[in-house]
Parts: structure tokens; sequence; C-alpha cells
């Protein structure tokens, strides 16, 4: 029996013994979306060593230099995960190759560059992101409604909610734990057909994938069920926007011990030293990281401070961090130890949005930067006064203001590299300019008749 095996690799093994037919070579494009070839499981050896190839003007914001080439994705092995809702199809996160070295454009591969920084200086990044997202059912009149019916004033948090959804919830959560991505809470949250489920953080390349991998699965579940899942960061002026929380710490890389904590922090918070100059670093970029984290034109009807069924939106407005505060663009949670982006939506390619964060954070641990004090009042209330005399500037007001904040930031080539950096924000000055463009319902109600 051990002679038929050798040869046969433990990835092999386990992929024969659960059956699986297909092999996804799954890569991200710009924003985050997963793309991919199917590949039978037999040619497994050759789709590892890169086998399958993509043209370049297929995709969506890449640098023109690419658009008559082709680029191969090149699985990670350590990322296989079997499909829970089609078990015969195992899932890859590639990283994409040029000529023979890793392009330079790849989403994974820009983190994958920032993950090293950190190696250098001897940590690791983790990160555990809060999936907020809507759940919703078309009617047969075409009409997007919520699944449960209770029409609440504030409905976070409702239990009878949760229940009218909860066969679509349990199969996706049974599915993330299948997978081991061990859920520890999932609610309706402040938006009526809204849901969050946390689960437990891990190195910040293993996260990225799991939040690529688990949009796609909410949707697949989700439609099983006759329901979609959006993942649009505000569908409604009207609720809560979906935020994609980066609750981020930094690890020793030999031990593994998380560098953020700190018992006797000074400040009361929890957060070392090391956390402080770490924050100070993203603060002071937050404007150039929020086109990245928030990077859709409706991105920024979220990060409104009015907005929600329950009063406050929970989004930031203030590039400011704060104690366990939610009013602020990072928060440091009650039980210290790791800091959260509050600014990051669902709609954020995290990947990209990882790096960015890393990188302003490096730079903060690199230049012993301090923060300052920790904003403890309710930022929503602050006078204007009081932001000039703490120095607190607004975060953009729209992708547009955002988009310039990039532009300006040399932390934008730094991270996504040159023709990167050019290419991305090409595309979304477009997309800007579109939306710009157009002539919305609003206008037209306030402006047809008025004069
Ligand atoms: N939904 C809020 C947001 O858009 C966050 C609510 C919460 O703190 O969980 O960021
Ligand atoms: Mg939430």
């Amino acid at each position: 029996m051990n002679m038929m095996l050798s040869g046969q690799s433990p990835l092999e093994t386990m992929l024969r013994e659960k059956q699986i037919e297909f092999l996804l070579a799954s890569y991200v494009d710009m924003h985050g979306v997963p793309k991919g070839k199917v590949v039978p499981v037999d040619h497994l050896d050759q789709m590892l060593k890169g086998s399958e190839l993509f043209t370049g003007a297929a995709l969506e914001g890449v640098p023109q230099s690419v658009h008559d080439n082709e680029v191969s994705a090149m699985p990670d092995a350590d990322s296989v995960a079997v499909l829970p809702w089609k078990p015969n199809v195992a899932w890859f996160a590639s990283d994409l190759w040029l000529d023979g070295k890793p392009f330079s454009a790849c989403s994974r591969g820009i983190l994958n560059r920032q993950m090293k920084s950190a190696a250098d200086l001897g940590y690791t990044f983790n990160l555990g992101i809060e999936a907020e997202f809507y759940v919703l059912r078309e009617t047969e009149q075409g009409r997007i409604e919520p699944v449960s019916p209770r029409l609440l004033s504030k409905p976070c948090y409702d239990i009878a909610s949760a229940l009218d959804n909860v066969e679509w919830l349990t199969e996706l959560v049974s599915a993330m734990n299948g997978l081991g991505w061990d859920v520890y809470s999932f609610d309706q949250e402040d938006g009526q057909g809204q849901f969050e489920i946390d689960f437990q953080y891990a190195n910040a390349v293993a996260m990225s994938d799991r939040f690529v991998f688990l949009r796609m699965m909410a949707n697949q579940i989700a439609r099983k069920h006759g329901c979609f899942a959006s993942f649009m960061p505000k569908p409604y002026a009207d609720r809560t926007g979906s935020g994609a929380h980066l609750n981020m710490s930094l690890a020793d890389l030999a031990s593994g011990s998380n560098l953020f904590a700190d018992k006797n922090d000074p400040r009361g918070c929890g957060l070392s030293e090391l956390g402080y100059h770490f924050i100070a670093g993203v603060v002071k970029h937050l404007p150039a990281i929020c086109a990245v984290v928030a990077p859709t034109v409706n991105s920024y009807k979220r990060l409104v401070k009015q907005g929600s069924m329950s009063g406050f939106t929970w989004a930031p407005i203030f590039a400011c961090y704060g104690n366990n505060n939610r009013t602020n663009a990072v928060r440091i949670p009650s039980a210290g130890g790791r800091i959260e982006l509050r600014s990051a939506d669902s709609a954020c390619n995290p990947y990209l949005g990882a790096a960015m964060v890393l990188a302003a954070g490096l730079e903060g641990v690199r230049a012993r930067m301090d923060p300052g004090e920790p904003n403890r009042d309710n930022m929503y209330e602050a006078t204007q006064a009081e932001l000039t005399a703490r120095g607190i500037r607004q975060l953009p007001r729209t992708l547009g203001e955002a988009l310039d904040a990039f532009a300006e930031d040399p932390l934008s080539v730094e991270v996504f590299g040159a023709d990167m950096q050019k290419s991305w924000l090409d595309y979304k000055r477009d997309e800007w300019l579109s939306y710009s463009a157009h002539v919305s319902n609003w206008e037209t109600e306030r402006y047809l008749k008025f004069f």
C-alpha cells in the first residue's frame, strides 16, 4: 500500500481521501474579488507549479504593461480549503507571477512584501476582520427586503430576527467552523437584515484569504436559501453600514507572543509602547489608508455621524484614536493587546488594506512616534474648536477626497509600487468621475422645478 502511495504528497493524499475532483487556482483582482481557473485533481502538480495563466487584459486595474502579457497563479498549498457547499472542489489562494517572478501588482504579493518588512524587524502581523453584511431577499415583484419581517426601531441583537434567518446563518457558521476558523459569536446587527460574524484572528495573509473566501461563501450559501448576501458598505441611507473592522497586533516572529499587550499601560488601555507607536503611524496616514479600506463611492455614505436606526452609525468620521470608544477611527478594545481600525468596510480588498495599515504602523514603530493621549469622549459630539485644539482632521468625505489623499501620500507608492499605484488610482479616479457625472433622483427631485 505504502509503495503505491510513494511519490504522493500529503496534500494529494488528503485530496484523494476526500474525493476531491476539482481544484481552484484562485487569486483576487484589484477589488478583492476572487478569480481563477478550475483544474481537475489529476493536474495538481502542474497547478502548484503555476500552470494556470491569465491574460492581463482581462484584469481590472492592473498596469498597462501587462495587458498584452500573461500572469500565472502560484497556489499556496497551505491555504487549501474544501468548499463546504461543494465538497468535490478544493480552493487555493494564489500569488500572481509574471516572467518567473512575483508580479508586483498582485494584491496578495503587496501584503506579502509588507509582511516581509515586519519580519525583518522581528514581527509577525496578526489580523482579525469583523464581518458585517446584509442578507436580503428579492421578491417576485423585484422588491429587495430583509428575510425577517419584523419592523423594529432598534433591531440590533434581536433574537427573533436572528432565528428567522437561522437556516442560512447556521449553515454558514458551521461551514466556517468546519474550515477551522473558530466563530465565537454572530448576531443580528443594527440594520434590519444586517448580520455580523466574528471569528478567530490569524496572520494577516491567512485572514485576508479567509475574508475573500467568506464573501464568496456567504453568497453561495445564502443563494441556496433563496436570498443573497450584500457586502455593499451602505445599502440604505437610514440603516447602519457594513464595516469590516481590522483588529490588529504585532507578535514576536519567533515565539508568537503578542507584543501589543501591556497590563501596566500608564494610559490604562492595556496597550504596549509598541502598540502606541503603531497607532501613531496609522493615524498619520489615515486619509490615504481610507481610500484603500473604504474603496467605493458608497463607502463614504457609511462614514457619517447619523444614518442608522439606533441613532449613531458607529462608523468613524475623524482621523483619531481612543480607548474603548467606538466614535474613533482607531479604538483600543477594552481587553487591550490589539487595536481596531473602524474605517475599513465590507468592500475592502483585505490584502491591500492590511498592507497599507501595516506599512503605516511600521513607520510609527521605526520612528517611535507618539500618538498623544487617547480620546475618551464621544467624538461625534466634538466641537470644531475641540478638534482644532487636539489637531484632529476629518476623514475624507468622498471617494474623490480619499483618492487625493492617497495620491499625495508617499506611502501609497511605497506599498503598491509605482506601476500599481498609478493604475489603481487611474481606475478609481474614473469610478469617481463616473459617479460625479451621474444625475441622481435626489437632484431631480430637488432642482427640476425649483427655480
Ligand atoms: N456597523 C458599524 C460600522 O459601520 C459598526 C458597528 C459595530 O461596532 O459593530 O462600522
Ligand atoms: Mg458590528
